[in-house]
This record gives structure tokens, sequence and C-alpha cells, in this order.
């Protein structure tokens, strides 16, 4: 089973504002924007690399204020928010997770690009809010 770094999440006041540095200053290239709307949030997807499978800078706005993002960033500011590792079977992952105690925030679900992912409870994963994906 092998495990790759996906993404990393970052929390941004306003997507324009998170481009005008990764994209405007440091040239990345934007690939997608898109919403995804049961998490309340506008994405930008920036690989960072040449492959399809390049892992990505994902810059997370919030779409409403009652978003958790909206709430990340009012209490911490703008900053790291997760990092996403890709699973090759997000349902057999999730088992063991389960099975061995691991704190789980949702049931696996679609999110950005169709994708199944779960994220994990920092207390499970020494300090960092963890999303797993399966591509
Ligand atoms: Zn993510």
């Amino acid at each position: 089973m092998s495990v790759e770094i996906d993404h990393v999440g970052i929390a941004v006041r306003s997507l324009d504002e998170g481009l005008a540095f990764y994209a405007g200053q440091l040239g990345m290239a934007l690939t997608r924007r898109e919403t995804v709307e049961i998490e309340k949030v506008h994405l930008a997807m920036l690989p960072a690399g040449e492959s399809v499978d390049a892992p990505r800078i994902e810059l997370i706005e919030a779409a409403d204020p009652e978003s958790s993002i909206a709430k990340f960033v009012e209490k911490r500011g703008p900053g790291l928010h997760h990092i996403a590792l890709r699973v090759d079977d997000l349902a057999a992952s999730v088992d063991k997770l389960r099975a061995t105690g691991a704190r789980l925030l949702n049931e696996p679900r679609q999110g950005a690009g169709g994708h199944l992912y779960v994220f994990v409870h920092p207390q499970s994963a020494g300090g960092v809010l963890l999303e797993l994906i399966q591509k």
C-alpha cells in the first residue's frame, strides 16, 4: 500500500490574495478553481511539479461565515490548515484506522475533483489535521 502527498491545504482570507503570492510572485500555475458546497469553501489548486500526480498547494477560502475555514481564519489568521495524503484504498485505510482507535471527522465522501476523502482528527495524527484522499 503506497501513501503519497496529495496536497497541502492553506487557509487564506481570499483566493485572490493567496493567488497573488503563489501564482503571481512565486509563479506557480493555477490549474483549477472550484467550490465544494458540502465544506462551504472555494478552492484553488496549484501543482508543485509537472506530472499529473504532482502534489499541489490547495488554497482554501471560506464560502460562508459558518464554514470551519472562516472560524479557523478568524481564530488564528491565514495559515497551514491540513495535509492530504493519497491512499490506494480509502475504505481499507478507514477500516484500519477505526479498528485501531483513530478519530475520524467524517464518513468518506466526495470532495474536490470528485475524489473520496476523509479527515482525521489532529489528536490522532500528531497534531496535524490530516486528510486522506483516494484518487
Ligand atoms: Zn484538502
